[in-house]
C-alpha cells in the first residue's frame, strides 16, 4: 500500500513509519518538524527507497495538495498534532491551529483528492484519524471508556482533539469520506519526547534531579506500548469499517506514582545512583495540574473482537525495554532537551 503519514517524525508516527516500511509499504511522511519532531527517529528508514519525507505544515493546503498529487496514497494516517497537555495550558493557540485548522485542511484536501480517484482506488481509500481517550474526560474509580462514551474534554489539548474528531466524523456523514477514528490510551516506548511522564522521569533520574509527581500521584492511565498501538493502527486502516471508531487500550491501568516507582526500581538495577541511594528517594510531589483527569481506562473489546487485535507487551517488561532504550540512546534525547522539554512543569 501507499500510505501518507502526517506527524511521522513524532513519537507514534515514527514508530508507524518504521513498521510500515519494514513491512513493504511505500510511505510518505509529511511533517512540519516542530519542537516535537525529529528525523533521527527515522534513521532506520531514511535511505530506504520506499520512504520519502516532505517537510510541510498540515495547515498549508497547497503543500498538502501537492504531496497528495505527487504521492497518490491509498491511505492517509493523520497523526500530526500538538500533543502535550501542559503546553496546551500555557499556549492553547497552537493546539487550535494544528489540531483543528490542520485537521480541517487535511480533510478538505483529502476529499478533493479522493474525488479524483478511479473507481477501484476511490473504494479502497481511507482517511484514518488518530485520536486520544482524553476526549472522553475523566473516569471515577470504576468503569471504562468505549466507542459510545459521550465526549467531555477538559484541557485545551483534549478539547482540540475532540473538535478534530467531530470534524472527521462530519466529513464522513456530510461528504461520504471513508474515515476511521481511533481513540487510544497513553502510549510509552522508545523515541518519546522527554517532556512526557515516562521519558521525563528517566532523563531526570539519570541527571540525579528530583522526580516531580503531580498531586499525590493517584491519577490512573491505561498504558499501551507504542508498537502495540502501531499494530492496532494497521489493523484498523486495513480492515476497519469506514465511519467506525475504535477504542484502543493496553489493559494496563497504573497509578502515576506506581509507574514512577517502577521506573526507579528498574533504574536501581540498571543505572544505580552514584550516591548509592534509591532513585525513589528523589520523588517529590508538586502542585497538581489544573483539570487533571483522575482516571482513563479503555474497554477495547470492539477492536479485539472485530479486528482480532490484542496488545502483546506486558507493562513491566515494556517499561524495562523503554528504560534500556533511553539508557542506550542518549544521543537521541540529549539534543531534544535543548528544545525546552525541561522548561515544562512536568507530568503528562
Ligand atoms: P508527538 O508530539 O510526539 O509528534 C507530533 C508530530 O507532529 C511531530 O513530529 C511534529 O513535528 C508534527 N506536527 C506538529 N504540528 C504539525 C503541523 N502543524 N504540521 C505538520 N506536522 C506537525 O505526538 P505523538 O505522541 O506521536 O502523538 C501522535 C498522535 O497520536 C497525536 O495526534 C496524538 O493526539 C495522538 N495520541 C497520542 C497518544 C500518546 O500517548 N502519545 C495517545 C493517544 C493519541
Amino acid at each position: 500500500m501507499r500510505i501518507l503519514v502526517t506527524g511521522g517524525a513524532g513519537f507514534i508516527g515514527s514508530a508507524l513509519v518504521r513498521h510500515l516500511v519494514a513491512h513493504g509499504h511505500e510511505v510518505c511522511n509529511l511533517d512540519a518538524l516542530t519542537y516535537a519532531g525529529t528525523l533521527t527517529s527515522l534513521a532506520p528508514v531514511a535511505d530506504n527507497p520506499r520512504y520519502r519525507f516532505v517537510r510541510a505544515n498540515i495547515c498549508d493546503g497547497e503543500a498538502v495538495r501537492a504531496a497528495l498529487q505527487d504521492f497518490r496514497p491509498d491511505v492517509i494516517t493523520h497523526l500530526a498534532a500538538e500533543s502535550h497537555v501542559d503546553r496546551s495550558l500555557d499556549g492553547p493557540g497552537a493546539f487550535i491551529q494544528t489540531n483543528l485548522v490542520g485537521t480541517y485542511t487535511m480533510l478538505a484536501e483529502a476529499l478533493d483528492y479522493w474525488r479524483t480517484l478511479d473507481a477501484r482506488a476511490h473504494a479502497a481509500f481511507r482517511f484514518h484519524h488518530i485520536s486520544t481517550d482524553e476526549v472522553f474526560g475523566s473516569l471515577g474509580p470504576e468503569g471504562y471508556f468505549t466507542e459510545t462514551t459521550p465526549y467531555d474534554p477538559r484541557s485545551p489539548y483534549s478539547a482540540s482533539k475532540a473538535g478534530s474528531d467531530h470534524l472527521v466524523s462530519a466529513w464522513h456523514h456530510s461528504y461520504g469520506l471513508p474515515v476511521l477514528i481511533t481513540n487510544c490510551s497513553n502510549n510509552y516506548g522508545p523515541c518519546q519526547f522527554p517532556e512526557k511522564m515516562i521519558p521525563l522521569m528517566i532523563v531526570k533520574a539519570l541527571a540525579g534531579e528530583l522526580l516531580p509527581v503531580y498531586g499525590g500521584g493517584e491519577n490512573v492511565r491505561d498504558w499501551l506500548y507504542v508498537e502495540d498501538h502501531v499494530r492496532a493502527l494497521v489493523r484498523v486502516f486495513e480492515a476497519g469499517v469506514p465511519g467506525r471508531r475504535y477504542a484502543v487500550g493496553g489493559g494496563a491501568q497504573r497509578r502515576n506514582i506506581d509507574v514512577v516507582r517502577g521506573l526507579c526500581a528498574i533504574l536501581d538495577r540498571l543505572h544505580p545512583r552514584a550516591d548509592g541511594r534509591d532513585h525513589a528517594r528523589a520523588i517529590t510531589f508538586v502542585e497538581d495540574r489544573p483539570g487533571h483527569d483522575l482516571r482513563y481506562a479503555i474497554d477495547a473489546r470492539r477492536i479485539q473482537g472485530e479486528l482480532g487485535w490484542t496488545p502483546r507487551e506486558v507493562f513491566e517488561t515494556g517499561l524495562e525495554k523503554t528504560v534500556r532504550w533511553y539508557l542506550d540512546n542518549e544521543a537521541w534525547w540529549r539534543p531534544l532537551l535543548e528544545r525546552g522539554a525541561d522548561r515544562r512543569r512536568g507530568l503528562a
